[in-house]
């Protein structure tokens, strides 16, 4: 089956919007008053978050009737964007915002869309995402985090990994067993877990940059109640997988070099860049832009009701491939030690992207899986 990109531009309510978002960040964010984050890798801060939802930009393609906004993916493309190129605090509702309450619009019941959605949108409620654990990553399906009915509800056991911001947020939709099946990805399912449940225990799990993203998350005998079952019993394998289509196609997996590039440029502020500079950067923009609109793509195909797992996944692996290998070529045109003390922001800057960019082609699934994800799409 051909993969479904159309040829995108964007419209002038759309452009609007941009400005919007970037007047705003220089307002309210001025370069200088905060460290700014790589792409998504950056600080949690409630307060920044519930102001961006106050301008409903939070929860854009929710709908109104559950405090969303119902303008779709493709603004909400627009606004991360501008917040990413910006380096902006935005872990807070991150996650949240990206695919959480996506699950929960489409297979939560409606008594839990009313509890998490309306809380998610006003910037309030953080979430993380409870998949890996230490033998299942990739064979997500040999999960061993068990969930066991009990007396109105399901008691659970288990240990999740790598859960980001877990020690920041307040709940995880968490995959795990609930019964045996012969095709063991039949008998999984997903459950909405407090993180601050007795039984849950959170541990740090240093990033090579020394900074806490990281977490293992351990639960022991945590009490559930019936009405946290995300959708149906034992369908958690193919809700996962619905999931994971808003996690990969967005701009995330494309931004996070974006403010290394453009330190480099103001530190040679004034001075000819050099023919070598010069043509990696016009490689790095024409690449760039190709990504950028197969980005686009996917977001107006999930705008339209499709769920582009195989487009989602091809875009993952482009833009993530395309990140690293920006990383690396700002890193051949520097001749310094970058260091995550320096007084320059860019060298700070490629010190933490030297330190994370490994893990860019990992996080959301890797290179290998989502070239498989793929290959099964345009069977
Ligand atoms: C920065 C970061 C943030 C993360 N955040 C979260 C999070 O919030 N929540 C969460 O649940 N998880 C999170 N993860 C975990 C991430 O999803 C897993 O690391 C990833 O899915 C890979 O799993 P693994 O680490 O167990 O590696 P493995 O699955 O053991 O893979 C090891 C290597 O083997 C290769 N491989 C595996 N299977 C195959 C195959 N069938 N064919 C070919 N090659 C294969 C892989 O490509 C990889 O190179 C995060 C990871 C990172 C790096």
């Amino acid at each position: 089956m051909p993969l479904g990109f159309e040829l995108v531009e964007l419209t002038a309510d759309e452009r609007a919007l941009q400005q919007e978002v970037r007047e705003f960040l220089a307002r309210e964010l001025p370069r200088g008053s905060f460290e700014p984050g790589l792409g998504m890798d950056n600080p949690s801060d409630r307060g920044f978050s519930k102001r961006l939802a106050q301008r409903g930009w939070v929860g854009m393609a929710i709908p109104k009737r559950y405090g969303g906004h119902e303008r779709g993916a493709v603004y909400r493309f627009i606004v991360v964007e501008e917040l990413l190129r910006w380096g902006a605090p935005i872990h807070h509702h991150w996650t949240a915002d990206r695919q959480s309450a996506q699950v929960i619009l489409k297979f939560g019941t409606e008594e839990q869309k009313q509890r998490f959605i309306p809380a998610i949108c006003a910037g309030e409620l953080g979430f993380s995402i409870g998949l890996s654990e230490p033998d299942a990553g990739s064979d997500l399906a040999a999960i061993k985090t068990r969930a066991v009915k009990v007396d109105g509800g399901w008691q659970v056991n288990g240990t999740k990994v790598w859960t980001t911001g877990a020690h920041e947020t307040d709940w995880f939709i968490m995959l795990c067993r609930t019964s045996d099946a012969e095709d063991r990805h039949d008998g999984l399912s997903q459950l909405l877990v407090d993180l601050h449940s007795p039984g849950v225990q959170i541990n740090a799990i240093p990033f090579l940059d020394g900074g806490h993203h990281f977490n293992e998350v351990v639960l022991t005998d945590v009490f559930v109640p019936d009405d946290l079952l995300v959708g149906e019993e034992g369908r958690g394998w193919l809700q996962t997988g619905s999931e994971l289509s808003f996690e990969r196609g967005g701009p995330d997996r494309l931004l996070s070099p974006w403010l290394l590039v453009e330190e480099f440029l103001r530190e040679h502020e004034g001075t000819p860049l050099g023919e070598r500079a010069t043509a990696t950067l016009g490689w790095a923009v024409a690449r760039f832009w190709g990504i950028r609109q197969l980005s686009i793509a996917v977001n107006r195909m999930i705008d339209q009701g499709r769920a582009p797992a195989a487009e989602s996944a091809l875009v993952k692996d482009m833009a993530t491939r395309f990140e690293q290998d920006v990383i690396e070529a700002v890193r051949q045109l520097v001749e310094v030690s970058p260091s995550l003390e320096s007084g320059s922001l860019f060298e700070r800057l490629l010190a933490r992207s030297v330190l994370a960019g490994p893990s860019y082609t990992i996080r959301g699934g890797t290179t290998e899986v989502l070239v498989g994800v793929v290959s099964k799409g345009l069977r």
